[in-house]
């Protein structure tokens, strides 16, 4: 039998003796969860809904074979809650939520186990919009979209928009360059010498946009014939991974993997600016936030810098299309610039800055829904008017 057990703050007041839920859903001011259980199929999966103030929860779907029940409800809290702030500050009217689905990605895959799980996320009415996350193929995808029209960053045959890295590329370009403007003067990066960290999708389609430009760039990848194969596209040179952090460059842009501003490296860094499309490259937020300062080195936040991939998807919701991608990225530009600013002008790290302007634009917009229109929550409508169309 399948049944979705829906917890919010209206219904039970009590957590549990082992993980006070309750504590945790108020403590971060999350909406909603919602477990759902399908034993006969194997789905074990948690939706948490972090916050709709600005529009439906949008956020992808994670398969990760975590070692508890808890570890899994954490990552969804937490994760679900970035969602918010990368939503708010990329100025989209949409709400902060994910997906987790307990199990092994590389041996618990089922058609029924996605399906199923699509009919819980169908439930929630647009509520909450899933797409594609680690542990996730385009396949799964495809059967969660058979069962709910809820979900978007679904292939271009589908209708989707596909493909989201030359739009978080086209982002991070904008990004590195509004750094630019505010370490030298000028936003060009004729001549500046970028360290790219990692030569995949993201790292590709940014160095070809600074390469164009006229940037010197740097490539590192643990498979050196990817850092090769694009070296020889962009005109780079081919560096050791483990010698990119130290480079004598005026730009580290990381485009691999997270956690990568740590102890170890911090020292090594001799860049003006950080700006790259890895998520979650501050190890320690906080800690390595402020030593980031103290050095005086200008920090692009990553969620900001690499919500390219968020605003593509966010256009299935209007009807796709790619230069209006494109547009809505650009903005990324002005966007770290404020931030720097917010930054400078407050003494706080840039990616304080970022959550404090983010909260800010959830409680000013949120604000305006006491004005009555018949219109009622545009976002949602657009949404549902294109989503239902599509199938
Ligand atoms: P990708 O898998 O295409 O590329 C990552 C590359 O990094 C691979 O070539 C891999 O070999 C390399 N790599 C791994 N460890 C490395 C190391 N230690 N040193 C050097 N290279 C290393 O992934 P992608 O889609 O280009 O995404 C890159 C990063 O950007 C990821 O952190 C991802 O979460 C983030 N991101 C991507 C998007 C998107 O639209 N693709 C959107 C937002 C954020």
């Amino acid at each position: 039998m399948t049944e979705a057990l829906t917890l919010d703050k209206q219904k039970t007041k009590k957590g549990t003796a082992d993980f006070p839920i309750f504590d945790a859903l108020a403590s971060r001011e999350h909406e909603q969860i919602v477990i759902c259980s399908d034993p006969e199929n194997g789905l074990k999966a948690i939706i948490a809904i972090h916050d709709t103030t600005l529009g439906p929860a949008l956020g992808g779907t994670r398969m990760w074979n975590y070692n508890s029940e808890e570890e899994a409800l954490r990552d969804v809290l937490r994760l679900s809650r970035g969602m918010t702030y990368k939503a708010a500050i990329s100025g989209l009217n949409l709400g902060g939520g994910k997906a987790v689905i307990i199990g092994d990605p590389h041996k618990d895959k089922n058609e029924a186990l996605f399906r199923s799980f699509g009919r819980f996320v169908d439930g929630l009415n647009g509520r909450y919009i899933t797409a594609e996350d680690v542990g996730m193929e385009e396949r799964d995808m495809e059967w969660v979209f058979s069962e709910t029209k809820y979900v978007t960053g679904i292939p271009k045959s589908l209708g989707g928009s596909g493909d989201p890295s030359p739009v978080t590329a086209f982002g991070v370009y904008m990004g590195a360059k509004a750094c630019a403007k505010k370490a030298y003067g000028s936003d060009s990066l004729e001549g500046k010498k970028i360290a790219l960290q990692g030569a995949g999708h993201v790292a590709t389609y940014f160095a070809r946009h600074a390469a164009k430009e006229g940037a010197k760039l740097y490539v590192s990848d643990i498979y050196e014939d990817k850092a090769n194969e694009l070296a020889k596209e962009v005109g780079a040179k081919v560096v050791d991974p483990d010698s990119i952090y130290g480079l004598d460059v005026d730009i580290y842009t990381p485009c691999a993997l997270g956690g990568v501003i740590n102890d170890d490296t911090m020292d090594q860094f001799k860049c003006d600016i950080i700006a790259g499309g890895a998520n979650n490259v501050l190890e320690d937020e906080d800690k390595h936030g402020k030593e980031l300062v103290k050095r005086g080195i200008i920090y692009a936040p990553d969620y900001v810098i690499n919500a390219g991939g968020l605003i593509n998807v966010s256009g299935e919701l209007e009807g796709y299309n790619e230069e209006r991608a494109h547009k809505k990225a650009e903005r990324i530009y002005d966007t770290i610039l404020d931030i720097l600013k917010y930054s400078e002008e407050n003494d706080v790290p840039s990616h304080v800055a970022s959550n404090i302007l983010a909260e800010q634009r959830i409680a000013k917009v949120g604000k305006i829904h006491t004005v009555y229109s018949s219109k009622g929550h545009f976002s949602g409508r657009a949404g549902e008017m294109y989503l239902s169309d599509r199938r």
